[in-house]
């Protein structure tokens, strides 16, 4: 079969849904009750206990928990905030959606994530808070980054955006967390549309988290709605609305518990793409770190000499898509002129690197047209 005949698409991630998230979604419209509500915390449990976590708290977007991880920790005007720029610009954005100042970190080159010597070289007095990000999957080491914050006096927010299904020496990445914020965006290994969640095992922040999601009421739609007698909320802070409708966190739920199968079968393509390009010279794929296992929400490749826009464009001409690897939010307009000391992992690895198809059904013969097609790039 040739490059441009009968093959199909090879698109770089397909969000797997089927009859049950549709049945499930059905189901909560006909109950007549769509907005938050029962489906919602059962989710939020769910999903907690999945992630080893105490509370779950679902709100309307990975974005949204990470602005709300900041408001509960009280990061506001003239706190930095360290957050690596090499991540999807909502991470950098949530500071400034408190008032304070991002601070951009560099990212160990292997595994795309802060340590805690990229944080040390960039903080100041004025931190108050590190957002670490598990990129594209891979977990970064939260103890050790754990141990450092607690060390410097400085909150450690995770962002779990892509973790679901990644580890951290044998227990779930964002186990344990003082605050982990997750993702349920058809780009992520699970989705519900939109949709994130925080978690903590703090009952403390969490209650906040909860009244704080919901124009900071004290008492929920959905305990008013099911009392039988008349409840008058009142407004303790000036809340927001990020709510998570019931709809969604009925797909949540069917997701959640294909969330094993999909890693399992993410980390049998990655491992087969290993394979595949282990005799390509100059081109190093992203692996499990030492102290964990990666779910591959993203599976980046680095390609040591350049050339990466040749090898998409060699890529994307006949059919395939990729992507450029993970963005810089230091190089982006929104972000120009934000004093950034030098970060040279990152601009490295957000300009020599792509990201590859990797779905659920990919069939070996996609895979091994893919790899088949960056051989020819990379001798072109
Ligand atoms: C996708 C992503 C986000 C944003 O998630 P949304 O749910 O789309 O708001 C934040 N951080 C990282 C690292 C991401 O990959």
């Amino acid at each position: 079969m040739t490059a441009t005949t009968g093959r199909r698409r090879i698109p770089v991630i397909v969000p797997v849904l089927g009859e049950e998230e549709a049945q499930a979604a059905a189901d909560v419209v006909r109950s007549g009750w769509v907005a938050q509500g029962p489906r919602v915390a059962e989710f939020e449990r769910a999903f907690a206990e999945t992630v080893g976590a105490g509370h779950g708290v679902a709100v309307s977007s990975c974005t949204t928990a990470l602005h709300l991880a900041l408001v509960v920790l009280g990061v506001g005007p003239g706190d930095e905030v360290v957050v690596p720029s090499l991540s999807f610009i909502a991470t950098a954005n949530a500071a400034r959606y408190v008032g304070a100042t991002p601070v951009f970190a560099d990212v160990d080159l292997a595994t795309g994530n802060l340590t805690p010597a990229t944080i040390d070289a960039v903080r100041t007095a004025r931190t108050r808070a590190v957002i670490g990000v598990h990129q594209g999957g891979v977990p970064a080491d939260v103890d050790a980054l754990r141990a450092a914050c607690a060390d410097w006096g400085v909150a450690l927010v995770e962002d779990a955006a892509c973790a679901a299904g990644s580890t951290v020496r044998g227990r779930p990445a964002s186990a344990g967390a003082l605050l982990a914020a997750w993702s349920f965006h058809p780009r992520k290994v699970i989705t519900t549309g939109e949709g994130g969640m925080l978690t903590t095992d703090d009952p403390e922040l969490a209650a906040r988290l909860r009244r704080l999601r919901e124009h900071g009421m004290n008492v929920s739609a959905a305990e008013r709605h099911a009392s039988a007698q008349p409840v008058l909320e009142s407004y303790l802070e000036t809340g927001f609305n990020y709510r998570m409708t019931d709809i969604q966190a009925a797909i949540g739920l069917v997701q959640l518990r294909k969330l094993d199968e999909l890693v399992t079968r993410r980390r049998e393509l990655a491992a087969r793409y290993h394979e595949l390009l282990a005799d390509l010279p100059g081109l190093s794929p992203v692996r499990d770190p030492a102290y964990g296992t990666s779910n591959f929400q993203s599976f980046w490749v680095l390609l040591e000499s350049g050339g990466r826009d040749e090898a998409l464009a060699a890529l994307a001409a006949v059919g395939v898509s990729a992507r450029r690897g993970i963005m810089a939010a230091h190089l982006e307009p929104a972000y120009k002129g934000a004093g950034t000391v030098s970060l040279p992992n990152t601009e490295r690895l957000t300009r020599d690197s792509l990201i590859l198809p990797l779905y659920h059904d990919m069939t070996d013969a996609e895979q091994g047209y893919v790899v088949d097609v960056l051989r020819a790039a990379a001798r072109a």
